[in-house]
């Protein structure tokens, strides 16, 4: 029984054969006996996974992207709450479905909490 089966495999530059792992260090071509340095298939291992683990990555980059821009800061308004009469509100705007209705507003006082809208 041959370990070399059971081992990693790279094909010849040659003549595009499976070649054999005959040792832990070079590899060999059954058919035109062009010897590999056993190094360059470790090598291309690595580079493989390196690339699933960047796909991986820039896929959560670009979740947390969308998160960031959902909690970018609120515009202000000069307003006063109708509860007690904090001259500042946080605003957000709608546009409802029919275009008669038009834009609604959202009103929050940053120091009571009261809620109000407008439209
Ligand atoms: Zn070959
Ligand atoms: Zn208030």
């Amino acid at each position: 029984m041959e370990k070399s089966k059971e081992s990693s495999f790279l094909f010849c530059n040659l003549c595009g054969t499976m070649l054999l792992l005959k040792s832990p260090r070079h590899a060999e071509c059954p058919l035109c006996k062009t010897s590999r340095n056993a190094k360059d298939i470790v090598d291309k291992k690595i580079a493989y996974t390196v690339t699933t683990e960047d796909i991986r990555r820039e896929l959560g980059i670009s979740l947390f992207g969308e998160k960031t821009q959902e909690e970018a800061e609120l515009p202000k308004i000069k307003k006063a709450c109708e509860k007690c009469q904090h001259p500042e509100l946080v605003y957000t705007t709608r546009q409802t479905r029919s275009a008669d209705e038009g834009q609604t507003t959202y009103y929050t006082c940053p120091n009571c909490g009261h809620r109000f809208t407008e439209g």
